[in-house]
């Protein structure tokens, strides 16, 4: 190992369950990283570290961050293509096409995701009901991976790896450059219309009607009492067509410093819910808005996770059918009056795609909970599980790190034909995570 390009430090896992001492190594060469893989047992592949779970580091294995690998390598604008490193992120690459009134649309809510993260997660954004996940506009990957070296990857060549790294959680080697088919996009401002909503049968009626010019469509709903569950707004983002390319405006350094102590709790969601919901009933009900609020509304509220504290909180989101959701709504109420978890997020939209491999994608409805971190919580999320495998659930393993094995192979009905294409290809598993250990992937 080159002690040069390799330490060791603390790492912790997004949502703060999760923390480990690792060892570290950012390659700044193709070469380095060759050595850097050779020399190494067990690996895993690391971006920005904004996964929720442990996707990007485990005890026993060498973390490799390619964050180094940020440049564009090609770009064709007549054919919409663009090369960039697996390093760069989310908002450098919008920095460079936006100019040219192109972007990609399927972009995770916060801007120094890295693109190797993104594609090795599969990703989707607000827009995720019309333009499904990030694997829509994946048209090639070169992968290094230590034992195979260097292969590239696509549609027509090496398919089946193709199809394994796309959501494949780093599993299969690490992403050096991924090519993307790019997007119109006339204006990057957009025009947010909202609706209020008594419950969740009219949150899912807005959200499955027909519009006539394309949306993005998501909901807040409050779920910090049994008496408001399920109350809340519907919001509808559009291009605004009459506006144009704005520049988009520097990003500040990451803003995660959770506080020493929380401040999310019972009351003070009740307190932040209400005004929230009255402050957004008395504003107007349609507003302009600038292409970062719209796109990474995590970006400048971070304070959001800063207030869960060091120990953190917990995501769950969950794709289930549209005919289902009632029911489950109706069952999901009844633990929550008996277990009493603290919900501090409740939102929901649609999504469009296939579900494959460990893929979170399917043509089904997502539910997004976030909660507060304490023994009544973990409780409650334990009996959702028992629905999820009622109802057909897929609960997301990129943001929800406490999902266990039985869960998982219970609700990802491919998992098995993953793990067994993954050890055909590399029989001695060489990239292994937190997560794909406690999975058993
Ligand atoms: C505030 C916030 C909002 C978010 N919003 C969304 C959202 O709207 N939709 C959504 O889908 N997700 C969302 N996410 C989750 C996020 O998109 C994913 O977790 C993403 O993987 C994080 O990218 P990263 O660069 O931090 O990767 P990491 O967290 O470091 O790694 C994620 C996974 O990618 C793998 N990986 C990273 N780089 C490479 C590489 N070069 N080669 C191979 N594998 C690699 C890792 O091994 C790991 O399995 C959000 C996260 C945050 C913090």
């Amino acid at each position: 190992m080159n002690k040069h390009q390799t330490k060791r430090r603390d790492i912790v896992s997004f949502d703060k369950s999760i923390s480990s001492n690792i060892i570290f190594s950012q390659p700044d060469k193709y070469r380095t990283l060759e050595n850097i893989s050779k020399n190494s047992d067990k690996i895993i592949n690391v971006g920005s570290n904004l996964s929720y779970s442990p996707l990007g580091f485990s005890e026993n294995s060498l973390s490799i961050e390619i964050k180094k690998f940020n440049r564009i390598l090609n770009f064709d604008k007549k054919r919409k293509l663009i090369t960039v490193e697996a390093g760069l992120t989310l908002i450098e690459l919008l920095s460079f096409t936006l100019k040219h009134n192109l972007w990609i649309p399927q972009l995770p809510g916060y801007p120094t995701i890295t693109i190797g993260g993104a594609v090795a997660s599969n990703s989707h954004g607000k827009s995720c009901a019309i333009h499904g996940t990030i694997r829509k506009s994946v048209k090639g990957i070169l992968l290094f991976h230590k034992k195979h070296g260097w292969l590239n990857l696509s549609e027509n060549e090496n398919q089946e790896i193709f199809d394994l790294t796309i959501g494949g959680i780093g599993l299969t080697g690490t992403i050096i450059s991924v090519t993307f088919e790019l997007l119109d996009l006339p204006s990057s401002n957009f025009v947010t219309e909202k609706q209020d909503v008594e419950n969740i049968k009219d949150c899912k009626k807005i959200i499955l009607e027909k519009n006539d010019k394309p949306s993005f469509i998501y909901t807040w709903n409050r779920a910090d009492n049994f008496k408001h569950f399920g109350k809340g707004i519907v919001y509808k983002n559009y291009i605004d067509s009459k506006s144009s390319i704005s520049e988009i405006s520097e990003i500040r350094n990451n803003n995660f410093r959770p506080l020493p102590i929380p401040l999310w709790n019972k009351y003070s969601l009740r307190i932040a819910n209400f005004f929230y919901y009255k402050i957004n009933k008395l504003s107007k009900t349609k507003k302009k808005e600038k292409f970062l609020n719209v796109i990474f509304p995590f970006y400048g509220k971070e304070n959001y996770f800063n207030f869960f504290g060091k120990k953190g909180f917990y995501e769950s989101q969950l794709l289930i059918k549209e005919s289902k959701i009632e029911l489950f709504i109706e069952e999901f109420k009844e633990l929550f009056k008996k277990y009493e978890p603290t919900i501090t997020l409740f939102s929901l939209k649609n999504m469009s795609g296939d579900q494959k491999y460990l893929r979170f994608e399917d043509n089904k409805l997502c539910l997004t909970f976030d909660y507060v971190n304490n023994k009544k919580s973990l409780a409650f999320m334990s009996k959702v599980d028992n629905l999820c495998k009622k109802y057909e659930i897929l609960p997301s393993i990129i943001k929800d790190s406490r999902i266990n094995k039985n869960t998982f192979y219970e609700c990802y009905k491919e998992a098995l034909e993953f793990k067994d294409k993954l050890y055909k290809f590399d029989k001695d598993r060489v990239y292994q995570s937190e997560i794909s250990n406690r999975l058993e992937i």
